[in-house]
């Protein structure tokens, strides 16, 4: 099958809301009148962001999940998007089933693959999302005061325990390396929860490299410090029956998880719990912001450690 074959019949298909779709040299659409559009890329390559053995239909889920989960960091409405593949070979056995993940994600939210561009090479997909937020009310890293109470959303550190049966250094049973495996492979992004924070939450982040180093992007760029109770942060029930070293190591380092950490003013809580109902999604209360700069956790012994808020870094030595 060539290039444009295969476009044809796993990649277009006729838009929903913009004006030109796949097919021509660009595609138009244009955000609802008074709005301002919200832009992000995430690049995923194979044995960096995801493993060979992943099902084909979940990795089309994960690369666009991963980019949504971007829009919902930032309160987005989410419109459309662009595919950039990298394939080895024109494989239908691979297309069809990656093409059918991707779509089928897209459709929950009813947005367009408005175009993109195909060729040979390392397996590798850029998405680039497009969605749209009134001015002045997206939910950015900078807005966290001293005092804001520190959210998170669902539950973290499945998405790393699952990592770590890959590599080998964990076993888990048949249904617990499906349920943490479902976690790695198959993020939910948190899209209506960004929607309900807007106008409630006063920064907020999505959680891809892990807690602390996340977390530190928002404190930077709010120049806060914050200190985070190790005992509240939410965990599967197959989590929290880890060793406390490996259950530490995921919650706080785990990457992938694509939950939306963000803060609140105190007085808000009841908006945030509402919020958090709303969007379906439990929302759980980790932390507080301090004035001081830095980051300090309450360990599961009641213990105040300084940590340093340092993520996943693809260059770091
Ligand atoms: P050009 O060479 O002008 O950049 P292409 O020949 O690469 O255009 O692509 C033809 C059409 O197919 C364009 O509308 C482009 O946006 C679309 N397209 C190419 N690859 C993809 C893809 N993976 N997913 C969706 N649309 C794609
Ligand atoms: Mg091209």
């Amino acid at each position: 099958m060539g290039e444009f074959e295969l476009i044809e019949r796993y990649f277009s298909r006729p838009p929903r809301r913009a004006a030109l779709g796949v097919g021509d040299d660009c595609a138009l659409f244009a955000p609802a009148a008074g709005q301002q559009l919200a832009v992000s890329s995430d690049l995923l390559v194979e044995g960096r962001h995801f493993l060979s053995t992943v099902a084909p239909e979940r990795l089309g889920h994960k690369a666009l999940a991963v980019n949504l989960s971007d829009l919902a960091a930032c309160g987005a409405e989410p419109l459309g998007f662009t595919l950039a593949l990298a394939l080895p070979r024109a494989d239908e056995a691979f297309v069809a089933p990656l093409s059918q993940g991707l779509l089928a994600l897209a459709d929950r939210y009813a947005i367009d693959l408005l175009g993109g561009d195909t060729t040979a090479g390392p397996l590798a997909l850029c998405i680039t999302v497009f969605g749209q937020v009134p001015p002045g009310q997206a939910l950015l890293r900078s807005g966290a005061r001293a005092g804001h109470t520190l959210w998170v959303s669902g539950r973290l550190g499945d998405a790393r325990l699952a990592l770590e049966v890959f590599r080998g250094r964990l076993r888990l049973g048949g249904d617990d390396f499906e349920q943490v495996r479902l976690a790695m492979e198959c993020p939910e992004p948190r899209i209506a929860l960004g929607l309900a924070l807007r106008g409630i939450a006063s920064s907020a982040i999505d959680l891809s490299d892990g807690l602390l180093g996340d977390l530190g992007h928002v404190l930077r760029r709010s120049a806060v410090g914050a200190c985070i109770e190790l005992a509240a942060l939410p965990r599967s029930a197959l989590l929290a029956a880890q060793p406390d070293e490996l259950q530490r190591s995921c919650l706080l380092h785990g990457g992938d998880d694509y939950e939306l950490l963000f803060t609140a003013p105190p007085a808000l809580q009841a908006q945030v719990l509402a919020a958090g109902a709303r969007a379906g999604v439990a929302v759980t209360a980790i932390g507080r912001i301090e004035a001081e700069p830095g980051l300090r956790l309450l360990d599961a012994q009641g213990r105040l450690q300084t940590v340093q808020p340092q993520g996943f870094d693809h260059f770091a030595a």
